[in-house]
């Protein structure tokens, strides 16, 4: 075998190695600088950059956009109800938890792979246990914390897989 030959084979066999052990982080696209926040602004925290170095796949999802809302929009908030917990759009007072809820189960069984998951805090679509719920729409009373609609599907899918947030995720090599 010639050295042109022993060199190719060597090349090929690091891009398969590279793509077998790629690692898949699914991640809220507001933190990947996509215009997709409520209020329209742009933030990028560098966290795609520091994934990609370390051999992560990145998978970027806004599940509001996904289910129709714009950019900008009107707020969502998460809501109690009796015993459950519900997503309402503040304005139009429209319920969105199962519509929100149908994208997340669909986006992610077509996922066969997730080893991270970075996702915004204090959102009511992807946040961690820090989400605001309130006593109803008017009011600016808080009766406690929660998941995002789109986090809670994702711990029902994924248990275990380590969820972080943008103020966190730099600390991922502790994994
Ligand atoms: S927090 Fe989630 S739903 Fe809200 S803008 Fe970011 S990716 Fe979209």
């Amino acid at each position: 075998m010639n050295l042109q030959r022993c060199q190719h084979l060597l090349e090929r066999n690091r891009t398969l190695k590279n793509k077998v052990e790629k690692k898949v982080a699914v991640v809220s696209k507001c933190l990947l600088g996509y215009r997709c926040r409520f209020d329209g602004e742009i933030r990028n925290y560098g966290i795609k950059e520091m994934l990609n170095k370390r051999n992560y796949e990145v998978v970027g999802v806004c599940p509001e956009l996904e289910i129709g809302l714009g950019v900008p929009r009107e707020p969502i908030r998460l809501v109690l109800k009796g015993k459950r917990i519900l997503l309402i759009q503040k304005k139009t007072q429209m319920k969105l938890k199962r519509k929100l809820e149908r994208f997340s189960k669909d986006f992610l069984s077509r996922l066969k792979r997730i080893d991270v998951f970075v996702l915004k805090s204090k959102s009511p679509s992807c946040g961690n246990n820090d989400c605001k719920v309130f006593s109803n729409l008017k009011d600016e009373i808080v009766v406690g914390f929660s998941d995002g609609v789109f986090t809670k599907v994702c711990k029902r899918f994924f248990p275990g897989v380590y969820i972080f947030n943008e103020e966190n995720i730099f600390s991922l090599d502790i994994l």
